[in-house]
């Protein structure tokens, strides 16, 4: 059983846009039709939960769903304050949490391809936790508070982190709840980072791609089109 959770319940506001990245049309379709689609048909994924925020619950439901007739989408829920408070909640509806392997996606990376699941559903059964990365194109400089060169990390050694991000389902679940009773949390940016400080798990990083783009910024939108082919 492989279960994704699509993350919309961001505002986005990097985009500049009145409405959230995720519901920018493009092609005629709204964004996160693309990426909800492309778990859609990969015939390795069962089931396809969907975080959205409260006020585009109805519209996630009839104007991409059923509208698109997305079959495998079997809940939409309300998401959190936080990316990780969203991730709760999708992983609260994971139908059994004993078994199988959750991928938790970014709804904005519409441009993610068959591929890249199907490698992150292999490494999670391999690997317990796995999490899709390409290596780093450009030299990493680390700054000091007044915006000086600190250091220069070996770039051989750096990988720009995408997702999906696939864990076995228990695993993702205790790390959640560990981290909910950490009142020292600090800021937690991605789910790896949960298992990392949780769990004994080492993460894998397994390859992603390069068009796995996260749609952000205004220009992402033309170059999602491209990636897209529309
Ligand atoms: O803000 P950022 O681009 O890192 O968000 C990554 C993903 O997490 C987006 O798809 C966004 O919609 C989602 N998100 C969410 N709930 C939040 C914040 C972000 O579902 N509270």
């Amino acid at each position: 059983m492989n279960t994704a959770i699509i993350l919309a319940g961001g505002r986005g506001s990097r985009m500049q846009s009145d409405i959230p990245k995720q519901y920018i049309q493009l092609g005629g379709r709204p964004l996160l039709f693309y990426t909800i689609d492309a778990f859609e048909k990969c015939s390795d994924i069962d089931d396809i939960i969907l975080v959205a925020s409260d006020e585009y619950m109805e519209y996630c439901r009839f104007e991409i769903v059923e509208k698109y007739n997305l079959k495998k989408v079997s809940s939409i829920v309300v998401g959190g304050k936080e990316r990780y408070d969203s991730v709760f909640q999708g992983l609260k509806q994971v139908h059994d949490r004993n078994i199988g392997n959750v991928l938790i996606h970014d709804g904005a990376r519409a441009c993610v391809n068959e591929d890249v699941i199907k490698r992150c559903i292999d490494g999670a059964g391999q690997y317990q936790a796995c999490i899709a990365a390409v290596p780093v194109k450009d030299t990493i400089k680390v700054a000091d508070a007044e915006g000086f060169a600190s250091h220069t990390p070996d770039r051989k050694m750096l990988w720009q982190i995408q997702t999906p991000q696939a864990f076995q389902t228990a695993l993702i679940y205790e790390a959640y709840k560990k981290m909910y009773a950490d009142v020292q949390k600090g800021n937690i940016t991605d789910d790896a980072m949960v298992v990392e400080k949780y769990t004994d798990a080492d993460v894998k990083l397994v390859m992603g791609d390069y068009h796995n783009i996260k749609v952000t910024t205004p220009e992402d939108l033309d170059i999602a089109k491209l990636f897209l082919n529309i």
